[in-house]
């Protein structure tokens, strides 16, 4: 296929006109076709119904430590929640702390506690003058919203198909002392699907930040998100990594069962050393009297272990693995050598990441609207909105059908082009 920057101003007008028409045809459909959020289909909800089983009136609800669930009682998760957790952090059941149902909850909740009481017996931050944050881009745009919430000021950081630039970490971090963390999704990131190399990790590991309270966020959500049985990321452990670097509380680590089970029924964990973990506590002990242990135990009776939960996630894979490779082999056929779009083709997590002509992102999505098609706002990505090339644009295709999506990636694909041809044609 001719590249459209091959093309003179004549056979780009010919050809917009042509794409007009089909554009048009989607817009007399009236379609209402969603794909901005990360949200698993109904269908694959389905697949943990069996949860709702496990518990009937007469059911034993004794935890493994002969703790009566119903009641009060447990700060930091039953044993078998923990072992369940824990494992599938890869990490020590002595490690972590099993949470509610959000693992967002959690990272705003260490976020604010750092703020008000500081960590680990450092000034807290809202006495201090600036606080930063460093954040991949890409990224997650929840994760930019807590910052931005408690007036942190945020550094992109680009991601590289290794994980976050080391060189630019290395070097603010230990140059600002006002630097405190840096949001990372180690594992099929969201949007972009990428798995931090060992380097990257090690490096990760071995930092040595101006800040003594400087943290990793390091939001694993994606942990045992494969789309494939037979090709599968696995990444270095982050706790054992640091402790073995000589920085043993260097990390924080969330996770949580959310697209494991059920979106904001799920159970949420932390992991970190065991002097974070005291720090923690503290507040957590004035917080809270327990979790919800119920939920704990349902989750630990319907997967059983971690063989139970892998199996469980190949079922969430064969759902949506054809919706990826539905979006993924459109783009490749309809966009591939044009030159005006770029995207990865990533083998777990829940987004495709694309990146248009430079100043398009935001044209495209807006046309998307026009026609019916919701896509994730264009800057959603980056920082306080703001994708300084308004390029990024993440797409979500585990919640529509598959007719619906096909639609939908037909019609982004033209707007995609359209938007690429004024571009271009503005250029001239
Ligand atoms: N982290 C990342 C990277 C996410 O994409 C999401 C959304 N699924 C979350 C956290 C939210 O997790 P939770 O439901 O546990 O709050």
């Amino acid at each position: 296929m001719k590249a459209y920057s091959q093309m003179s101003k004549e056979e780009l007008l010919a050809l917009k006109s042509d794409l007009e028409k089909a554009y048009d045809d989607f817009k007399a459909r009236g379609l209402k076709l969603d794909m901005s959020r990360g949200k698993p289909s109904s269908e694959q909800m389905d697949l943990s119904m069996g949860m709702m089983d496990v518990f009937h009136s007469r059911a034993d609800l004794t935890a493994a430590d002969g703790l009566d669930c119903r009641n009060y009682g447990n700060l930091d998760g039953l044993p078998e929640a923990k072992e369940l957790m824990a494992s599938m952090m890869e990490c020590r059941a002595e490690d972590i702390i099993v949470y509610g149902n959000s693992s967002l909850n959690v990272m705003y909740d260490t976020v604010a506690r750092s703020m008000t009481h500081g960590v680990m017996g450092n000034t807290p931050w809202c006495k201090l003058d600036k606080v930063k944050f460093l954040c991949p881009v890409p990224g997650y745009d929840r994760h930019f919203a807590i910052t931005e919430y408690f007036g942190i000021e945020m550094i992109n950081v680009p991601m590289t198909p290794e994980g976050p630039d080391m060189d630019i970490v290395e070097k603010l971090v230990s140059e600002d002392e006002a630097i405190k963390g840096i949001w990372c999704v180690p594992k099929y990131s969201n949007p972009q699907g990428i798995s931090y190399s060992d380097e990257t990790i090690r490096r990760f590991a071995r930092l040595k930040p101006a800040a003594k309270d400087f943290r990793l966020y390091w939001d694993n959500a994606y942990c045992i998100h494969h789309l494939y049985p037979d090709k599968q990321d696995t990444i270095l452990e982050i706790l054992d990594e640091c402790r073995k670097a000589g920085n043993p509380d260097l990390a924080y680590k969330f996770v949580s069962t959310s697209k494991v089970s059920f979106p904001g029924s799920g159970v949420a964990a932390l992991g970190a050393s065991q002097a974070n973990l005291e720090d923690i506590k503290k507040q957590l002990s004035i917080q809270t009297i327990g979790h919800d242990k119920l939920n704990q135990l349902r989750h630990v009776r319907f997967f059983k272990n971690i063989d139970g939960m892998r199996e469980h996630m190949m079922k969430h894979a064969a759902i949506i693995r054809p919706k990826f490779e539905l979006v993924l082999d459109k783009l490749d056929k309809e966009l591939g050598g044009l030159g005006i779009g770029e995207w990865l083709r990533p083998i777990g997590g829940y987004f495709i990441s694309f990146d248009s002509l430079e100043g398009c992102a935001k044209a495209i999505v807006a046309k998307a609207k026009e026609a019916g098609v919701i896509m994730t706002g264009a800057g959603a990505t980056f920082p306080y909105g703001k994708d300084p090339k308004d390029s990024n644009i993440r797409i979500a295709p585990t919640y529509p059908s598959m007719d619906e999506l096909g639609l939908a990636a037909d019609l982004f694909i033209l707007c995609v082009k359209l938007v690429s041809i004024d571009k271009l044609l503005e250029n001239m």
